[in-house]
Parts: C-alpha cells; sequence; structure tokens
C-alpha cells in the first residue's frame, strides 16, 4: 500500500454494515483498520477481504477507553496515518424501561454513545492532520420508536447531537457527519423478508448494508467537503411516512 492512500478505521466491522462498509472502502482505495468486540468473527472478516496489506483486525470494545487508545495507536503504527473514522458498533437491548437494569442500560450508551465519543476524540489528532472526517453511524430510531427501545433509542438520539457538537469542536479541519439507517437486512438471506416487508417502503423495498456504505463513501469523499454536521437519514423514505390505520 502506498503512502498516499487514505486509511478508514471502521468498528463494529466483523459483520453487518460495518462489513459492507469495509467492502466499500477497500473498493475505493482505503486501507483499514477494523475492529468489533468479537474477535474471532472480525479476524476472519478481515481475512475475508483478502488484503492483508491493506486490511488490519483488532480486537476492541469500544467502550473502554484504554481498549480505544491503544487501537488508535495501532492503526498510526500500521499505516502511519488516519482520513476517516467510521464509529459503527452498536447493539440494542429490547426490554420493558420497567424491566431494564441500570447496567443494561448503562452498557448500551456506553457502546451506541460513550464509544463512538472516545474514538472521536482518540482519532481527532490524527484526522486533523489528514483534514478527515468522522461518520456516525445512527438510526432513525434518533427520531421515532417502537415500545422496549429506551436506551438504544436514548443513544441515537444522542449520536445525533454529539455528531453537530464534533463538527463545530472540531471543524474546520476534521468533518462529522452522521448516517441514520431505517430497517437494514444484515441477515444476508438468512431471515426470510415478506412482499409487506418490502412494500411499506416508500422506495419499495427493505434496505442493504450497502445503501449504508455507498453514502459512507459519499461523505467520506474529501470532494463533498461542504456537508458537515449533518444526520443523513437512509431509511426508503418510512420516517416521511404517515401510519394512521384507514
Ligand atoms: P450487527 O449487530 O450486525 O453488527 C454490530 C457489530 O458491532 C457486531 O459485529 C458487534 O460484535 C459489534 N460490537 C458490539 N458491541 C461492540 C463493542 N463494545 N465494541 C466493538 N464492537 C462492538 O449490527 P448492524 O445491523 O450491522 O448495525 C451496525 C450499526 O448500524 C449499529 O450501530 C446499529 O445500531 C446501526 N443500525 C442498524 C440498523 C439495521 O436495521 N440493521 C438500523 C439502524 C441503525
Amino acid at each position: 500500500m502506498d503512502k498516499f492512500s487514505p486509511v478508514a478505521l471502521v468498528t463494529g466491522a466483523a459483520r453487518g454494515i460495518g462489513q459492507a462498509i469495509a467492502v466499500e472502502l477497500l473498493g475505493a482505495g482505503y486501507g483499514l483498520m477494523l475492529a468489533d468486540i468479537d474477535e474471532e468473527r472480525g479476524a476472519a472478516t478481515a481475512r475475508e477481504l483478502a488484503a492483508p496489506e491493506r486490511v488490519h483486525f483488532r480486537a476492541t470494545d469500544v467502550a473502554d477507553p484504554r481498549a480505544v487508545q491503544s487501537l488508535i495507536d495501532a492503526t498510526i503504527d500500521v499505516f502511519g496515518r488516519l482520513d476517516l473514522l467510521v464509529n459503527n458498533a452498536g447493539l440494542m437491548i429490547r426490554k420493558s424501561p420497567e424491566e431494564l437494569s441500570v447496567e443494561e442500560w448503562q452498557r448500551v450508551l456506553a457502546v451506541n454513545l460513550t464509544g463512538p465519543f472516545l474514538c472521536a476524540c482518540a482519532a481527532a489528532p490524527h484526522l486533523r492532520k489528514r483534514r478527515g472526517s468522522i461518520i456516525n453511524i445512527a438510526s432513525t430510531r434518533a427520531l421515532m420508536s417502537e415500545a422496549h427501545t429506551e436506551a438504544y433509542s436514548a443513544s441515537k438520539g444522542g449520536l445525533v447531537a454529539l455528531t453537530h457538537a464534533l463538527a463545530l469542536s472540531l471543524g474546520p479541519e476534521i468533518r462529522v457527519n452522521c448516517l441514520s439507517p431505517g430497517w437494514i437486512d444484515v441477515s444476508a438471506g438468512a431471515e426470510a423478508l415478506s412482499a409487506a416487508d418490502h412494500a411499506q417502503h416508500p422506495a419499495g423495498r427493505v434496505g442493504t448494508p450497502e445503501d449504508i456504505a455507498r453514502a459512507v463513501r459519499f461523505l467520506a469523499d474529501p470532494a463533498n467537503r461542504f456537508i458537515t454536521g449533518q444526520n443523513l437519514i437512509i431509511d426508503g423514505g418510512m420516517t416521511r411516512k404517515m401510519v394512521y390505520v384507514e
């Protein structure tokens, strides 16, 4: 890999949307540091990308400040630069708010909101040198809810707000944007989706991880430097749809 190639760090890259982002960025010429708490799956994903010089994996819990600092240090050790941070790692616990323990609440907030904050702060000195950018993967659940998703929704609402705050604090050198996916099928065909699942979307189908990955590539492109502090919703139009029963 030559020293002029941009470098991206993608968290939660072992599967699903994070894995698709890794594939897209590799195709766009990035060197990649992949991070995930799932060591076995993360290492396998990195191997499957079949570009050992350009793709590295490091097992990391993004909620652990020391692990995050050592992830950033390792990225600089390996590649010597960092151009893009994609905060994609996330988890959801579905439980009634009266049954959710305070430890469960705090874990979801720690991974989905504190993790991106820690990664952004540790990456900032390196991103600044490259006039790079941060992309946070939030959710349409920052804006609307199903029952029993309090911790997840609060964490993603916080992530949307963290995005515009960081855009002001870290700009103009570093741009900070957010993507809010709607329903994205990460089952790789394992879950059978019904015709109704697709038809309820104004765009006519459920989303794919690649729908999000392409938007990451667009927002990361330095040609789009005028875009910062934004939350781009990619949900097939679902948050624009009224759902009153007739
Ligand atoms: P996924 O569960 O398939 O993948 C998430 C990855 O994050 C996993 O590999 C997991 O091991 C990793 N992870 C979890 N906790 C971690 C931690 N503490 N440190 C490091 N890695 C950790 O999820 P996905 O559907 O691919 O979602 C990716 C992101 O997109 C998440 O932030 C999620 O909230 C968001 N999102 C997904 C959807 C959807 O419909 N799939 C919709 C909106 C938002």
